[in-house]
């Protein structure tokens, strides 16, 4: 496999024309994956909290995309491993809400490290001290925390009352265990890089952690299905705004996520895209593998603008 920005190949399947070309008519921009080096699954929509703009629309209840059970993850695991993947992720929704997480969880770190974004809320601290064996695994977990702001009232606007201090409480109670943390927060406009780092210090220190706490910042992504106008993506941008290097960072360039649905587990291009059938690109990581990935969706932009990303993989 390399990354290319050669033309797609023919496929086999059926997808929109929106897919190949551009409203103007101008091929698309895609990503042809080089390696398998990160695995997502989707543990499922359902969430404790209903933010507003949750890039993934999860609520209490939501099943748009459903919960992921051991069995179906198991086979996915096994596949990943055999295709020499470096590191499984988990996102949600709110993983603890699955009642088979923390067994998902303790196979994967059997082979290899592990990634999982949570609120650190009720659902985690509620499976705090199911998650003590973990640190005995062969491989280790790391935890990234929501914190939308550094300020409670901001956070606290969309996730509700005392959010902000439960999520603080939890992350606190991750470290304290031993685990690797970080935290993810929505950009913040009106205020420099510089200062936003600044104030989030004065919060983890305030909270007894290091000021240094590693922290990923992400762009809005608007509600699933949101129509949003962006720049289009062209085949020649890819070329001349893009190199190599460059195109190898999109996470649809080393990594996949499985999610389930309509009862049927299903691998997409990446942790953006869910929402767009055409994103399905198999049964099975290794047929998803063999799939171009057109630059089509909006969420697209920030990768190819701003190279937003929800790895946090040393590559
Ligand atoms: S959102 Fe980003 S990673 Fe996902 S398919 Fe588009 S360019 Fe690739």
């Amino acid at each position: 496999m390399n990354t290319s920005a050669a033309p797609i190949p023919s496929e086999q399947h059926t997808r929109s024309k929106m897919w190949y070309v551009t409203p103007d008519n101008k091929p698309r921009g895609f990503i042809r994956s080089h390696a398998l080096e990160e695995v997502w699954l989707h543990t499922g929509t359902a969430c404790n909290l209903a933010c507003p703009f949750c890039l993934e629309g999860s609520k209490p209840g939501d099943d748009r995309l459903q919960l992921m059970r051991f069995d179906d993850a198991k086979p996915f695991i096994d596949e990943a491993l055999a295709l020499g993947v470096r590191q499984f992720s988990f996102t949600g929704g709110e993983p603890f809400i699955n009642k088979d997480m923390v067994r998902i969880l303790d196979y994967a770190l059997q082979h290899r490290p592990c990634m999982v974004l949570t609120n650190a809320t009720t659902p985690l601290l509620k499976r705090a001290l199911q998650l003590e064996p973990l640190r005995e695994r062969p491989y280790a977990v790391h935890f990234r925390v929501s914190l939308d702001h550094f300020l409670a009232d901001e956070h606290d606007k969309s996730r509700g009352e005392g959010m902000f201090a439960m999520a603080l409480d939890g992350l606190c109670t991750l470290h304290d265990m031993g685990f690797s943390v970080s935290v993810a927060n929505q950009a913040i406009p009106g205020l420099s890089a510089n200062q936003v780092t600044k104030c989030f210090a004065q919060v983890f220190r305030g909270a007894g952690l290091p000021e240094n706490l590693p922290r990923i910042e992400f762009p809005e992504f608007h509600p699933p299905g949101a129509a949003v106008a962006a720049p289009q993506i062209t085949q020649s941008c890819m070329v001349d705004y893009q190199t190599e290097s460059t195109r190898r960072e999109f996470m649809c360039a080393f990594s996949r996520m499985v999610v389930k649905s309509n009862g049927q587990c299903k691998v997409y291009a990446c942790t953006l895209v869910d929402d767009d059938a055409d994103y399905a690109l198999g049964a099975t990581l290794a047929e998803s593998l063999q799939v171009s990935v057109s630059m089509k969706h909006h969420r697209c932009y920030s990768c190819f603008r701003y190279g937003a990303s929800c790895s946090e993989m040393k590559r």
